[in-house]
């Protein structure tokens, strides 16, 4: 595989998959600028080397259709602000064949929004999948997709990935357009490279005590997580409203907490399974209840296969921190995906505030700590651990997908 930084772009073009889907207010303002950041260091080493940067992205969800509160127009200026230099933007980004072809090393063109185009996503248009004709139509929007891709792809000698948030999708800019270029001119940007690191750190290389924190609201969202950590770790830590699903499969009284009756079969048999595999399987011992859920609700601390009629369970009892304390100061690779409880509630933050400590405790102590998905990484920045964890992922469901083992396609059509 080409690496990035053994890489000399000089008097090259580089088409960059970028993620620059970032938050904008009512009036196009960008509220949060951290995925521009991201992609800085990648399209520096470009620009610094002598190479011209081409750089496409998509925004938000247009569905195959243009909307200009979704035009990536909008963020030229703060892509031109972070990189120091002007920023040409191509208004359609399927017929900018001649801006890119004009593109004089060290300059910089931004690609409208990809996704104004469904070729991007490749997903048939106005027809159901219960429709007969729609494996036709998909095969059909399949080749357009090629089409799409290879259109892009011509406008550069060299593609570079580093839009993470999207790798766990085959479109046209995140895998496709990977097909029109030899190996030796296509790679993985630096924010890709450290995101595939961090996973190969504890999915293929980890040192053991392993341990996984997994909390959040829902079994359902996270089963396939669970199932593949199994095999993998040492210690399996449930927390948040997901554990209340494995209490009351026990035969717990867990009053109104958040479960999925449904799925109390399935929690028997991770229990099982971690039994089976010598995995030690950690659920919470003590709740915080609370008898409504809002911030200021009455609060008390119980036995969590005891929770009173008419309270849920919404933060981690000291009980509970006390041994998971105990577990992951012991661990030597750590992965913490969802919160312990109703984090986004000040009185009920606190055992998701005690994690992101413990677990900053035990990178200190040389431990191995990636948080990823969403809500724990907002859990981090919340408590301003970030830099004092090894790694925080950029891309929830890239790296949810990854941690369930699927082959990610942005990764795979370069890395394969
Ligand atoms: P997820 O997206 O699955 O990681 O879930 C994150 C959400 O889980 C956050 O919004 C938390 O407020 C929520 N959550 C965590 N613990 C609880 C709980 N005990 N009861 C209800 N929601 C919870």
């Amino acid at each position: 595989m080409t690496n990035i930084n053994d890489f000399n772009f000089a008097g090259l073009k580089a088409l960059v998959r970028v993620d620059f889907n970032v938050p904008l207010d009512e009036k196009g303002n960008i509220t949060d600028d951290t995925r521009i950041r991201g992609a800085v260091p990648t399209l520096k080493k470009i620009l610094q080397d002598g190479g011209s940067l081409i750089l496409m992205s998509h925004m938000g969800k247009p569905k195959g259709k243009i909307n200009p509160k979704l035009s990536l127009g909008q963020i030229a200026n703060a892509v031109a602000s972070a990189l120091a230099r002007p920023v040409k933007f191509a208004p359609d980004c399927a017929k900018a064949q001649k801006a890119a072809a004009d593109l004089q090393p060290g300059e910089v063109l931004l690609l409208e929004n990809l996704r104004f185009y469904p070729e991007e996503e490749g997903k048939p248009v106005g027809i159901e999948k219960d429709n007969p004709a729609y494996d036709d139509a998909k095969k059909r929007m399949k080749q357009s997709q090629a089409d799409f891709a290879k259109t892009l792809a011509e406008y550069a000698d060299v593609y570079v990935n580093d839009a993470f948030g999207t790798a766990h999708r085959r479109h046209a800019s995140t895998a496709v357009v990977a097909d029109y270029f030899d190996d030796d001119h296509k790679m993985l940007g630096y924010l890709m490279e450290k995101e595939v690191e961090a996973i190969d750190n504890v999915l293929k290389n980890a040192q053991h005590p392993f341990t996984a924190i997994i909390g959040g609201s829902k079994v359902s969202s996270k089963l396939a997580v669970i199932k593949n950590l199994l095999d993998k770790v040492d210690n399996l830590i449930i927390g948040g409203g997901m554990g209340f699903t494995f209490i009351k499969a026990q035969g717990g009284h867990i009053g109104e907490s958040l479960h999925e009756d449904d799925l109390m079969p399935e929690a028997l048999a991770v229990m099982e399974a971690a039994k089976q595999k010598g995995v030690n399987l950690s659920l919470s011992v003590e709740t915080v209840a609370a008898n409504e859920f809002s911030n200021d609700a009455e609060r008390q601390t119980v036995d969590i296969f005891n929770i009173p009629d008419g309270w849920e369970g919404m933060d981690a009892g000291q009980r509970s921190l006390d041994n998971w304390k105990k577990i992951i100061l012991s661990s030597k690779t750590i992965l913490w995906n969802g919160p312990v409880g109703v984090f986004e509630f000040e009185n009920f933050a606190h055992g998701t505030g005690e994690i992101a400590k413990y677990v900053a405790e035990a990178t200190k102590n040389g431990a191995y700590s990636l948080i990823g998905g969403g809500d724990s990484v907002a859990a981090v920045n919340k408590f301003g651990l970030a830099d004092q964890v090894s790694y925080v992922s950029t891309g929830g469901g890239a790296m949810l997908e990854a941690i369930e083992g699927k082959t990610l396609p942005g990764v795979a059509a370069i890395k394969h």
